[in-house]
């Protein structure tokens, strides 16, 4: 960590015009710590824009600094873009554009899928989530923790640890979030923020989803649902409201693999996977050229929904099949 955070300070001490960028189907970590990482820059004073692949879910946008993401950029192509929380290039769709020749990259990353696309890159596949690499980094930087930055990677790692709830809440991760409230993040306006913030139409979603689609399968091992297009109108949601849905599906007892698909195109099919047993989530999304965690995991087909639910559950059932029951 030690030379990559001297490297990171030295390629954004030299730059005149930073992009920060974070992964499309954007969450709590990754617009945490594109926030986080946009104010270090500004503290360093250095010229900053913030790009997240739209569409960006509402509930995120009270985040502190949220009014600069995806911003008009006047200060010229950028000479050095830091990507936070993706695994891959694929995940920033197409907001990397074209970079001038020799524009270094920065992958800032904690998924043991990770491609190592950087021209540097600081991917520590046992950090909690990417917050927690940048809290890390920002003691090498000796950046001042702001409340803006406190509240932002407090986000992070309460998102990607399921509300200090997952397996990643390490003794360690509840030390750095007693830092970030030290500095500032306040704990239960920020749970309350996240997790008692639904919308009506989420829970209408939720009731027509589980009634037309929940299926269970392999002695109750696997659990699956799905987001038809046509459920999303007859709810008036939108697919961004659908994030909690699979943790839902994951709290049932005895459960070892949740799987969520996503209408997104009548020939694209989102895919979230969560398994708790000796099923790999990242292996699984893996074989369609997904990836994330071994328990946490998502991938992307092209196929329309239907046929993308019969390959991956196909694959899935081989997966349980081939692994002990727990
Ligand atoms: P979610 O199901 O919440 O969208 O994602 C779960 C985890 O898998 C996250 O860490 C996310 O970054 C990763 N992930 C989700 N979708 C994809 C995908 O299409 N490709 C890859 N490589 N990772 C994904
Ligand atoms: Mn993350």
């Amino acid at each position: 960590m030690k030379a990559e955070a001297e490297e990171i300070r030295r390629l954004i001490e030299r730059s005149h015009q930073v992009v920060v960028i974070s992964h499309k189907d954007a969450d709590g970590d990754t617009l945490g710590s594109a926030l986080a990482m946009a104010e270090v820059v500004r503290v360093m004073g250095k010229q900053v824009a913030t790009r997240v692949p739209p569409p960006v879910p509402q509930q995120y946008h009270f985040l502190p600094g949220f009014e600069t993401v995806n911003q008009e950029e006047r200060g010229g192509p950028p000479d050095l873009v830091l990507v936070v929380d993706a695994s891959n290039l694929e995940r920033l769709s197409d907001t990397l554009g074209t970079l001038p020749e020799g524009t270094p990259i920065v992958n800032i990353d904690h998924h043991v899928s990770n491609t190592r696309f950087g021209t540097l890159n600081l991917v520590v596949p046992d950090a909690s989530s990417t917050a927690e690499v940048m809290f890390d980094l920002l003691d090498e930087l000796h950046v001042p923790v702001t409340s803006t930055i406190a509240t932002n990677l407090y986000v992070g790692v309460l998102t990607d640890t399921g509300g200090f709830r997952h397996e990643n809440t390490t003794f360690r991760v509840l030390e750095i979030a007693a830092d970030l409230v030290r500095h500032g993040a306040n704990p239960s306006d920020l749970a309350a923020r996240i997790y008692k913030s639904q919308k009506l139409t989420t829970l209408r979603l939720l009731a027509l989803v589980l009634g037309a689609t929940m299926g269970f399968d392999c002695d109750d091992r696997l659990v699956y649902a799905a987001v038809p297009q046509d459920l999303l109108r007859k709810a008036a949601a939108r697919m961004d409201e659908t994030e909690g849905l699979i943790d839902m599906l994951n709290s049932v007892e005895g459960l070892e693999l949740a799987i969520l698909f996503k209408e997104i195109e009548p020939r694209l099919t989102k895919i979230s996977v969560r398994s708790r047993g000796a099923a790999n989530a990242n292996n699984l999304a893996a074989v369609f050229g997904g990836g994330g965690h071994a328990k946490a995991a998502g991938a992307e087909l092209e196929m329309p929904l239907k046929q993308a639910m019969d390959v991956f559950l196909a694959e899935a059932r081989k997966m349980l099949e081939t692994t002990a029951s727990s």
